[in-house]
């Protein structure tokens, strides 16, 4: 039965199974002594997957989830509702299977780490001690780094809808409401940032709507970098096949400033009825207060091994905080696998055992280019002992030959199925 369940709960990863296999036999041992306590900080893709799979390779382990958010709202999909083809109900998952499995969830703010003296604290003051730190707090914004953004997204006129919630409640909201014959800007910032191919996707949904919704209407896609950065190829036939007239591309279009409903490229200013900036972006809040931001200032450092910081011992970081192997996107996908990876590694550290030392994970991410048509780009990484980092497997993965209606059914059910794995429903 355990292994059946292990197995089942493992398709979505090669070093999930690994893993699995090395620990099988803990799952069910709940009523013998606790091995440890780990506190969990995020309840996204990467650590609400750790949380669960901390319980279910570990068994008795004392898994604590803090999350500011009431609910799980997935980004992933999160386009769908900009293009009015999805509802906020579709994207959005409860904590409810994570308590059912034994995940202590506190809804709250995590302020600080006490590295040395292994406690988190909250922002009501409450300190959480660990014995293993796991921080997933995902992206927070450089709007340092375009005059006038930090005043624009503060006053809730520009909105960035990269973090799925509010924002893109209002950003559908501004989209409905604006007029036949206006134009919604999309500003890219320069490469990382989460998700490689969801602006582009991005672009196609809010076209998709305006086609049929407000014909007149125009998608200006404004790009920091020089070129597309995902599925290249497929976004461009997709562009020109479905939304000639309606998307204009332009590369090399970094955003400058901004100033009431102009935005400032280096050589031209734009105006839109719509502005929806993609800010510049870093590893979350906590990890920078928390003085991990140890890779260009901006992304954590980690021993790929155990997904442990290598700037503080005990704690582990997961998902786009990472400053990210060769060729490892930011996304869900990855910070599911990665979480893997470290729930497995810390059961072994807590117990005294040695870790894995070939872990395998892999990615993939589909692209809605209309409301029913999609397309994949998918990879496998595996740890590369020498040089210490994980590595794209040659010849692993691919991309779409086309976007077609099949892989959209594809997407919905990675989607459906990856909510389940991350948050055990
Ligand atoms: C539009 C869009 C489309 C995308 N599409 C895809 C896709 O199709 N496939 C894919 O694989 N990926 C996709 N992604 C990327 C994916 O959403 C991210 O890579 C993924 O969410 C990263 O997981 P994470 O755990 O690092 O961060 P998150 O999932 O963002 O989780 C971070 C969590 O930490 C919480 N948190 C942060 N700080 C604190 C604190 N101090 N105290 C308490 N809680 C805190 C946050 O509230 C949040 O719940 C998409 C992203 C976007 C924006």
């Amino acid at each position: 039965m355990t292994q059946s369940i292990i197995r089942r709960r493992s398709l979505l990863g090669a070093g999930a199974a690994l893993a699995a296999t090395t620990l099988a036999g803990c799952a069910g041992m709940s009523s013998s002594p606790s091995i440890g306590r780990v506190v969990v900080v995020g309840g996204g893709y990467g650590g609400a997957t750790a949380a669960r799979y901390l319980k279910l390779w570990g068994g008795n382990v004392e898994v604590t989830l803090v999350e500011r958010n009431a609910d799980f709202v997935s980004c992933p999909i999160s386009n769908l509702v900009l293009g009015g083809f999805k509802q906020m109900s579709d994207i959005t998952r409860s904590y409810d299977g994570l308590k059912a499995v034994g995940v202590k969830v506190v809804r709250g703010e995590a302020r600080a780490i006490d590295v040395a003296g292994k406690k988190l604290r909250l922002a009501d003051g409450s300190d959480l001690p660990y014995d293993r730190l796991v921080l997933s707090p995902g992206i927070d914004f450089m709007t340092e780094q375009i005059g006038g953004l930090a005043a624009a997204l503060d006053s809730g006129r520009v909105l960035h809808s990269w973090k799925a919630g509010p924002q893109t409640v209002e950003l559908r909201k501004q989209i409905v409401d604006m007029r036949d014959g206006g134009v919604f800007a999309l500003f890219i910032p320069k490469a990382p940032y989460r998700c490689p191919p969801g602006p582009y996707e991005r672009a196609c949904m809010v076209a998709a709507y305006l086609k049929t919704a407000k014909p007149k209407s125009k998608v200006l896609v404004l790009d920091g970098n020089a070129e597309i950065t995902s599925k290249k190829g497929l976004f461009e036939k997709a562009f020109k096949d479905h939304y000639s007239g309606i998307i204009e591309y332009r590369p090399n279009a970094e955003l400058k400033e901004l100033s009431g409903n102009v935005a400032k490229l280096e050589f031209e200013d734009v105006r839109a009825d719509v502005l929806n900036v993609i800010p510049p972006q870093r590893a979350g809040d906590l990890a920078r207060s928390a003085g991990l931001l140890n890779m260009n200032n901006r992304w954590v450092g980690v021993d790929w091994l155990t997904m442990e910081s290598t700037a503080a011992p005990n704690v582990h970081v997961l998902g786009d905080a990472t400053f990210p192997a060769p060729a490892m996107p930011k996304s869900g996908h990855m910070a599911n696998q990665q979480a893997k990876v470290a729930a497995a590694a810390i059961i072994q550290l807590l117990k005294g055992e040695a870790v894995n030392t070939t872990p395998v994970v892999m990615n993939t991410c589909y692209s809605f280019v209309t409301a029913r048509d999609a397309m994949h780009v998918a990879s496998v990484h595996q740890y590369d002992a020498k040089d210490k980092t994980f590595k794209a497997v040659p010849g692993s993965g691919g991309v779409s030959v086309a976007a077609n209606q099949i892989e959209g059914r594809y997407a919905l059910g990675w989607a459906d199925n990856i909510w389940a794995d991350t948050l055990a429903l």
